[in-house]
């Protein structure tokens, strides 16, 4: 009999499921597509314990102005999405005050520094070594305006919460990716950091251990959960599921869900765009043009290239003004050849206006836990917030962070 539902399988719905299994509850894992085929799949494949502060809103006047006159390829934005995006967003922007964002970033670098420990015996149970590199990745600029600011924050970081880093001149950073064609300012080796050359293939690795263990997955629609005496039931492809607990671990899909239910939960899902191109040498390591908005690294399928943010409706029709000048900028720097598909994959990071993922009960419901909204960085910690909730699910635990991580209704 299935005690716990897990609604969702990437990265958080796997991660949930694993953490949940250990401590001992028949756990059945749902999603409408093979696990980790969304934002889990498309994501650059980081595992950033480097990224200590969660990407807060550009505050500096010429960085917005960029922004404003969409001459920054970080982010984008479409007018049509702004009637829904204006409330979080604004929040957003609030909680990027160095004030609110020192708080947020207290909690949040707890979380991601010790995500590759949670990794760690996941990937070595699941015999997904081979995907995993613990080299880092090197992140470039062009401009010594951008390298200077930048060498400063990295020592920052590392000054005030120990973050491992190498500042990298010119000339190091030839001699780190001796492909590189063209001279850049300078860039930052975060060399502690993890990189999954498939990141879909590691979440697939996830569900497969889970299987393995004597969970179940099963394909069904989570717009079927409805409250049933005191538990809850989904219809799936083989037939109702009954549990007394459920978890909505559906990524940028979990707002939806909760409307039905009366919880008002309204995420900035940022777009992001990636597409594979031929490349006949590997990379060393994975490598960001900072200055363009554009991240490459070596898959199975080729160089992936990713893009920043782009604020738009999830429904919205490609806009490739970004990854055509992600290509283009890193075609100054490397080799890269034919495009692989004939169109980019696109996928929503799920973030909360403060930048904290939300993990723990529903409030109004018996036996529904939340466990989504991980921003940029879902795919890193993805087993780190599962382990809390397992331990909130499993022993009552509270929120480690007094409250920070529960429930946070947004206003009206
Ligand atoms: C371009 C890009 C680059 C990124 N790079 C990184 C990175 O380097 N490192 C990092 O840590 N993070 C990165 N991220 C962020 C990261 O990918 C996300 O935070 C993370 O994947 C979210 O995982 P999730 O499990 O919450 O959501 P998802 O992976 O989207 O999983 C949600 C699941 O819910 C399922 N679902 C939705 N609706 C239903 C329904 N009605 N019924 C049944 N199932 C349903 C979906 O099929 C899906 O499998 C990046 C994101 C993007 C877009």
């Amino acid at each position: 009999m299935t005690e716990i539902l897990v609604l969702g399988a990437g990265m958080v719905g796997v991660s949930s499921a694993l953490a949940l299994q250990a401590r001992g509850f028949a756990v059945t894992l749902v999603d409408r597509r093979e696990p980790g085929r969304e934002t889990s799949f498309g994501n650059a494949g980081f595992i950033q314990t480097e990224a200590v502060e969660p990407y807060g809103f550009p505050l500096a006047f010429s960085k917005l102005l960029e922004v404003a006159t969409k001459r920054t390829n970080d982010v984008n934005w479409h007018l049509a999405a702004m009637p829904g995006l204006f409330g979080p967003l604004a929040r957003y922007f609030y909680n990027s005050f160095p004030k609110r964002h020192r708080a947020v970033s207290a909690i949040y670098s707890q979380l991601v520094t010790r995500a590759g420990d949670d990794h760690a015996p996941l990937i070595a149970a699941a015999g997904a070594d081979a995907l995993i590199s613990r080299e880092g990745f090197r992140q470039a600029y062009r401009s010594a305006a951008t390298f200077d600011a930048a060498a400063k924050d990295a020592e920052r970081l590392h000054r005030d919460y120990g973050v491992a880093m190498r500042i990298l001149s010119p000339a190091d950073l030839r001699a780190e990716e001796p492909l590189l064609e063209r001279e850049m300012a300078g860039g930052v080796d975060w060399h502690e950091a993890w990189a999954c050359s498939n990141p879909g293939g590691l979440v697939t690795a996830y569900a497969d251990l889970f299987a393995a263990r004597g969970g179940t997955i099963v394909r069904g629609d989570a717009t079927t959960l409805a409250e049933d005496a005191g538990g809850w039931t989904l219809a799936t492809a083989d037939g109702p599921l009954r549990a007394p607990q459920a978890v909505i671990a559906l990524g940028p899909w979990s707002q939806e869900l909760l409307d039905r239910f009366g919880y008002r939960v309204r995420m900035v899902r940022k777009r992001g765009y990636h597409r594979h191109y031929k490349f006949a040498q590997p990379l060393r390591h994975p490598f960001m043009d900072t200055d363009n908005g554009a991240v490459c690294a070596m898959t199975p399928t080729g160089l992936r290239i990713a893009t920043g943010a782009d604020l738009t409706r999830m429904n919205a029709p490609a806009d490739l003004r970004q990854i055509r000048r992600a290509e283009a900028a890193i075609r100054e720097l490397f080799p890269l050849g034919e495009a692989v598909e004939a169109e980019p994959w696109f996928g929503h990071r799920p973030c909360m206006p403060d930048m904290l993922p939300m993990v723990g009960r529903a409030p109004r419901h018996k036996g529904l836990w939340l466990h989504f909204g991980h921003g940029h960085q879902g795919f890193t910690l993805g087993p780190t917030t599962a382990d809390i909730l397992g331990n909130m699910i499993a022993d009552g635990a509270p929120d480690p962070f007094g409250g920070a991580l529960a429930y946070r209704e947004t206003r009206r």
